[in-house]
């Protein structure tokens, strides 16, 4: 559930009409829900209740640190897959014991600043990053507390682009070597070992793949406490998917997914931690743009929008899918016609939605991308030199801009020209 609705025939996101704020900053422009970003943290920790537990929110997903800290108020941690984020995370007032740094390419300097600035711990990809975080670790003389991310080589029947717990993907160590590799961990200086970490896959419609690594996770705890680790933090990762279509079957609820973590790892006496982004922050952000030009071509019309792939690559990424729908109400009743949704880049790859149908849309209609709210903003690019669209918060019937749109001007100030020209 989410909180953009029509009420008196206009697109609301909680009190705000959509429309006003589009009069007030401009379209294109991403505009996020407080109280949606609530609600699906609320839902995760209730699921996980009464469990030790952390919501750590996977920041990738909507970085935004109005964002972040509207989520850290509540009393979730971060998850950060580079330093930039951990310093947003930071700058967000989250404190260093509720972040977890996870990612396959952790740089010594990322690994010095995190350390410095105060780190929950480490998600460690590989051997040779183990090898560079003791280093670093000991040069400073502190010590990072670890976990090491297996791959449990489960298939989490995702899109290609975003399974990540097969044996042929990057990340993490194979589960066939964690016992050797736990105890390397164990004999260099500057490291402590204090779980296990996991993460099979963005956008999975199913537990049963979140099921199979988990017993593997356990049947690894124990294995490794037999050879002596503590281990005392599961690291569930994300993944978990979203309805980016109202027609869809719907995905599993975080409460069903509590409940399989419970009955699967419950008994452990660890605390768990996972790392949700989609699904706090998807259905949470709407995208929206305004129809440029109709246009009629050979045996099918264009909408042509204002935004682009550079503002929402998703679809011209991942092929995905995003319900469109008009910021005035459509009559009950009014005929749907086939159209492609584009934006003006110079590319074919730049469309939304090939022959989707839709109520009657004209010149100058404003329309919003629904479950934008994840993946998108952060995504975004100034390919064909479009400055970045704005943010804008909704809290009940007030909003704010939370990133402003640049103008040409600092667009244009970031390029120098070479002494020599
Ligand atoms: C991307 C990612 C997540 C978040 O995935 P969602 O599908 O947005 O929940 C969590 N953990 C790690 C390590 C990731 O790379």
């Amino acid at each position: 559930m989410d909180h953009f609705l029509y009420r008196d025939g206009e697109l609301h996101a909680e009190d705000v009409v959509l429309r006003d704020i589009a009069a007030a900053v401009g379209t294109p422009f991403y505009c996020y829900s407080t109280a949606t970003l609530t609600r699906h943290y609320q839902l995760f920790t209730d699921a996980l209740s009464p469990l030790r537990h952390l919501v750590c929110f996977a920041v990738k997903a909507n970085s935004n640190i109005a964002v972040l800290k509207h989520l850290g108020d509540l009393g979730a941690g971060m998850d950060v897959v580079s330093v930039g984020e951990y310093l947003r995370a930071r700058a967000a007032g989250v404190p260093g014991e509720r972040i977890v740094f996870s990612g396959v390419g952790k740089t010594r300097e990322e690994m010095r600043i995190a350390l410095e600035g105060g780190i929950r711990q480490f998600n460690v990809e590989s051997e040779p990053e183990l090898e560079a975080l003791s280093e670093v670790a000991a040069g400073m003389g502190a010590t990072a507390p670890i976990a090491l991310r297996v791959n449990p080589d489960v298939d989490a029947r995702t899109h290609e682009k975003i399974a990540t717990g097969r044996k042929e993907d990057k990340f993490g160590v194979p589960i066939a070597r964690a016992s050797e590799i736990y105890a390397r961990a164990a004999a260099l200086p500057g490291l402590q070992v204090v779980g296990i970490d996991m993460h099979i896959g963005s956008q999975l419609t199913d537990l049963a793949p979140f099921e199979a690594a988990y017993t593997r996770m356990a049947d690894l705890t124990r294995a490794l406490r037999a050879e002596g680790h503590r281990i005392e933090r599961l690291d569930l990762g994300g993944g978990l998917g979203i309805p980016y279509t109202r027609s869809n079957e719907a995905p599993p609820l975080p409460t069903d997914y509590g409940a399989m973590v419970k009955r699967v790892l419950g008994d452990l006496d660890c605390e768990v931690e996972i790392e949700p982004g989609r699904l706090i922050a998807g259905n949470a952000g709407v995208l929206v743009a305004q129809v440029i030009y109709r246009k009629e071509g050979e045996g099918r019309d264009f909408l042509i929008l204002d935004a682009a792939m550079n503002d929402l690559i998703r679809p011209a990424m991942y092929g995905a899918h995003h319900d469109i729908v008009p910021l005035i109400e459509p009559e009950a009743g009014a005929p749907l016609a086939p159209v492609d949704i584009v934006g003006p880049v110079c590319e074919t790859g730049d469309t939304f939605a090939r022959q989707r149908p839709m109520p009657p849309l004209a010149a100058g209609d404003l329309v919003a991308f629904r479950s934008a709210g994840a993946y998108g903003a952060v995504m975004s690019s100034e390919y064909n030199s479009r400055p970045l669209i704005p943010e804008v918060l909704v809290c009940g019937d007030h909003f704010a801009v939370i990133r402003a749109r640049p103008t040409f001007d600092e667009m244009l100030a970031r390029d120098t020209f070479p002494a020599w020209m």
